[in-house]
């Protein structure tokens, strides 16, 4: 491959296998993949052999890898420059006695030392008091396990990062519609006519992403991108509207009012295959608001204790009131979507009821087109256009597949019904105080279309969908957290009801981040946002060791980021830590290593066994489930060591149930021990290819030992192909219900009916209101539950707003991932380095000329929180009210091995300083004075980042053209790897490295 694409182009740059010093050796070929991001491309990596092992020489995307067939962005290629990395950490190091958290004084221990400290300590806590045990992990791939260490330890303080990233783009989706975009379904850019992007600009899904829009634009498909930067995908959009952050809501209430307005409706669809037609109960009470529903519990397909499924519709062909499945759905019948001329039917007992969509056309009577003009600034002629584009694309551009499938009440349908309009959006929706709401809002819209899992629209990827509320809830039960004894369920999970809370009886949090508390009750990702400020507050307890990793809690990954390293220092009235144990697991000399007590280091991708499976985070096509692993390439790095081989080891030693044999021995030797033989259920492991004792089974088996020799020779990929029928419309498909249940990827068979009404919002709301009997939240939250637990999708303005004068910071603030480099990992990059080394404020001509700062110029960035000084630039793809900069290419001075007084210290910069964390409770309700609350979304506590108010003005010209504010140059820990220079020169051609 790479001797033909020389030999046509002689010219090319140095950094080539050919042009190594020793022409004898020989190039070896391994397969693996990437994570250079997190769309886990498959990978190609060529190899020679050196004085001390194979080097790596090159990387090229894998042709025969179902995800990225043979494509490789920027970051992937230059995964070798991560490799050779002079900022990796190689050996475990303690903090010096005496020396402070943050000086970075550091001696070099050995493994079985590191082991045998928090073996010791970690013993200890379980044995005493296990949730002193906090587990938190940034861009895990394996939260399986991560997951599974926390349960099996006893702690329920454990999440990883969803809860700071997109959680409610994933809960919003998941609760309405049982799946989400992403890993968990996408757009169907293959038969799509029209495809509208919200909030997005570089993706978790990259590649894919840009393959499937550069084949839809060739194929003739429109793409219009509503953001308020223009960048990323949105450079080849067919349209570009701009739209002011946090307003998307509105602006999918006003296209839900046109819809609606214009009955431009897929009226089979809602009345067959979502809760549209149900019938809620108006009369007040504990039932109001909820489905009402046959008593008999005889009555329809059985629910699983948590979704029942004899709801009721008004048939309005007999005039009577019917059980919704499968009377409602009889041939013949017509359940009405909305009310009779006298505003209500009536039930046997006299209750009053109207079907869901009837409540749907009330909540958007008044989000007309002019409303959310003045909200997103989009005209409103335009929206109503908009809103004809999409029924026009999925109504009228419509068309049917020849596939026959057999729906879950055992109707044949001959064909199947492609809705060629595809949404997708992300991080732009999720990351605002008001995100959950306006997801459902999305969710609700495409549901209206009928374009949910099918042809043209979104599609699920298995194990998706899910229920709807999923069958997992989060562990929650004080009780249950006892000495030495795994937690009776997961920390993390999707609660269903105020019964399902993770609370005490008294209504507090029972989990350090308060996540599932009444703060933030479907926090289904957790929280790691809150977890070093609550320790640090002992809110609702303090705790003994926080174990971080892959989380730069000291720098980008936080808000407030000076006050987080200030509490990561603070001590208490003795002297003590106020938490008193940080150990930092990560690949590289991060801002945060240099607060850890203890450092462990990690590997990278291209020296470890990974897995991607359908437990955890697979990389499913439409089409069929797909899981995936990493295998070394390399040796690891001096003494670094996987921290999957580390998590199994401190299983094994504190003698986990689930790591430990009947007769009290280790139960797996390591981590590829532990993938092969874990079983969930009898047959049902991480990986599903190659099971079985001859590895002649698929997705259900026994452990083959020889598994990963299996994916090693297949490309390091398992793909299942569903048969056609069960490609679409998966919610309800009978084949697909069944396959799926005895695959072990779902717990029942029973469809998953859209949720236009979500009746588990409505519990907490009841609750909120003092309207049923069980658990209340406290009286300074009742409110905020009333207000943001709407059964339907609403529009409000992000919390940050009242808090802020917003005449005063009239600017809205955000930023978005590069995509040359990923997260905080790539300035480390020798090659990444030379496309973005410092970041600017982008500002439109308009705003920066009013405000008096010139292209170019240095500027002061006031939030009502704090103030950063950085460079502008005029940017005309930006709307006149946002400012924006890339993500977390702004460094600590000497942080990742950079040198002192690197671009990235001094001229980058992090936006994070402007962003409060908390905000004030509204007084007024019950709370005590000067009572605050995580700076998050209300419902999922997700991080409200994109909510942030600034204004600019110009820096003094007597002012140091520089970045502040600066932190205290990081130095070298022991055994930081450093030498790039040696191997850019290498890579120049220049020297052996
Ligand atoms: S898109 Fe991500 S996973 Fe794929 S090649 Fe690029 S960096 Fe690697």
């Amino acid at each position: 491959m790479f001797k033909s694409l020389f030999s046509e182009s002689p010219g090319l740059p140095l950094q080539d296998p050919l042009s190594e010093p020793n022409p004898t050796a020989q190039t070896t070929v391994k397969c693996t993949t990437c994570y250079m991001c997190a769309c886990r491309c498959g990978i190609r990596v060529h190899l020679v052999e050196g004085d001390k092992g194979p080097e790596v020489r090159y990387i090229d995307g894998n042709p025969d890898h179902p995800l990225n067939q043979g494509v490789i962005c920027a970051k992937g290629s230059a995964g070798i420059m991560k490799q050779y990395s002079p900022a990796r950490l190689t050996q475990p190091l303690l903090r010096k006695p005496g020396s402070e958290r943050g000086a970075g004084e550091f001696e070099p221990i050995s493994w079985e030392r590191a082991f045998d400290l928090l073996s010791e300590r970690l013993a200890h806590i379980r044995a005493t008091d296990p949730k002193k045990f906090a587990l938190f992990t940034g861009r895990d791939q394996m939260q399986a396990l991560t997951g599974l260490f926390a349960r099996q330890f006893g702690t329920p303080n454990y999440a990883a990062h969803g809860g700071f990233c997109s959680v409610n783009m994933a809960a919003g989706m998941i609760y309405s519609v049982g799946g989400s975009f992403w890993e968990f379904g996408g757009p169907d850019l293959e038969r799509s006519k029209l495809f509208v992007m919200l909030g997005t600009a570089e993706d978790h899904h990259s590649n894919p992403m840009k393959t499937a829009l550069s084949k839809f634009k060739r194929a003739g498909g429109r793409f219009i991108s509503i953001n308020p930067v223009r960048t990323g995908y949105s450079a080849i959009a067919d349209e570009w509207i701009p739209i002011k952050p946090g307003t998307d809501g509105a602006l999918l209430m006003a296209l839900l009012h046109e819809l609606v307005r214009t009955d431009t409706l897929d009226h089979a669809f809602l009345k067959r295959f979502t809760n549209a037609p149900q019938l809620v109960v108006l009369d007040e009470g504990e039932r109001e608001g909820l489905f009402a529903f046959d008593p008999d519990p005889a009555k329809g397909p059985p629910g699983d204790g948590r979704n029942p499924h004899n709801k009721l519709v008004f048939d309005r062909t007999s005039g009577r009131i019917l059980n919704a499945y499968p009377e409602g759905i009889a041939e013949g019948c017509d359940p009405a979507l909305d009310a009779p001329p006298e505003g209500h039917y009536t039930l046997a007992d006299g209750t009053r009821v109207v079907p869901a969509f009837a409540l749907l056309r009330q909540r958007v009577l008044s989000c007309t087109p002019e409303w959310a003009q003045a909200i997103t600034g989009i005209a409103a002629d335009r929206i109503r256009l908009l809103a004809q584009e999409l029924g026009h694309a999925a109504l009228t551009q419509a068309f049917e597949l020849p596939i026959p499938w057999t729906d879950a009440w055992g109707k044949k349908h001959p064909t199947t019904q492609a809705r060629p309009l595809a949404f997708h959006a992300m991080r732009g929706l999720a990351a605002h105080s008001n995100g959950f709401q306006t997801v459902r809002s999305l969710a609700v819209l495409m549901s209206l279309l009928g374009t949910i899992d099918a042809p043209g629209g979104f599609r699920h990827k298995a194990p998706y969908p899910r229920h709807i509320v999923p069958n997992y809830r989060a562990f929650n039960d004080p009780d249950m957290v006892k000495p030495n004894t795994p937690l009776n369920a997961a920390p993390l999970g999707f609660p269903a009801s105020p019964e399902e809370l993770a609370i005490h009886a008294d209504g507090s949090p029972m989990r350090i981040d308060h996540a599932f508390s009444w703060e933030h009750p479907l926090s289904a990702h957790g929280m790691m946002h809150n977890v070093i400020t609550n320790a640090v507050k002992g809110d609702p307890y303090r705790i003994d060791t926080l174990m971080l990793f892959m989380a730069n809690m000291a720098w980008n990954s936080s808000m407030n980021t000076m006050a987080v390293r200030e509490s990561l220092n603070r001590k208490d009235d003795k002297g003590e830590y106020m938490i008193p144990f940080l150990v930092v697991c990560d690949a590289f000399q991060s801002e945060t290593v240099a607060f850890a007590d203890l450092v462990l280091p990690d590997t990278t991708y291209l020296e470890r066994h990974d897995t991607m499976s359908m437990l955890d985070r697979p990389i499913s096509e439409f089409d069929g489930p797909v899981d995936s692993v990493r295998v070394p390439v390399l040796q690891p790095l001096g003494e670094c060591k996987p921290f999957q081989e580390v998590l199994v080891e401190l299983a094994s030693r504190l003698k986990f149930p689930a790591f430990t044999t009947a007769e009290g021995g280790r139960k797996f030797k390591g981590y590829t021990d532990f993938i092969v033989n874990f079983e969930a259920q009898p047959g049902i492991g991480f990986l599903m290819g190659w099971r079985g004792e001859n590895g002649d089974q698929h997705l259900r088996g026994a452990p083959n030992p020889k598994q990963w020799e299996a994916y090693a020779q297949n490309n390091c990929v398992f793909h299942y192909t569903l048969p056609e029928n069960m490609h679409y419309m998966r919610n309800w498909n009978r084949g697909y219900l069944d396959f799926a249940k005895d695959k072990g990827w779902r717990q029942r068979n029973d469809p998953v009916q859209l949720a236009i009404y979500s009746d588990t919002l409505q519990s907490f709301r009841l609750a909120a209101q003092g309207k049923t009997k069980g658990r209340q939240p406290p009286e300074h939250l009742r409110e905020r539950i009333k207000t943001y637990f709407d059964p339907l999708p609403f529009w409000y303005a992000p919390l940050e707003d009242a808090a802020v004068d917003l005449k005063a910071f009239p600017l809205n603030a955000i930023t978005q991932r590069p995509m040359a480099m990923y997260h905080s990992w790539d300035s480390q990059n020798a090659w990444l380095r030379q496309i973005h080394s410092h970041n600017y404020l982008h500002v439109h001509p308009s705003t920066a000329q009013a405000a008096g700062v010139a292209d170019g110029g240095w500027a002061w960035v006031e939030s009502h929180w704090g103030q950063v000084r950085c460079m502008l630039r005029y940017s005309e793809a930006v709307e006149p009210g946002t400012v924006w900069t890339w993500n977390a290419i702004g460094k600590g001075d000497g942080a990742w091995h950079l040198a002192p007084g690197s671009d990235e210290a001094h001229k980058g910069f992090l936006l994070n300083h402007l962003i409060s964390e908390e905000l004030p409770l509204p007084q007024g309700t019950g709370a005590p004075a000067g009572a605050k609350v995580s700076n998050s979304d209300p419902i999922t506590g997700q991080a409200g980042w994109y909510d942030v108010r600034v204004r600019i003005r110009p820096a003094e010209p007597e002012e140091a053209a520089q970045s502040f504010p600066q932190v205290d140059t990081m130095r070298p820990v022991p055994g930081v790897r450093g030498g790039v220079a040696q191997v850019m020169r290498f890579f120049a051609g220049k020297s052996k490295p």
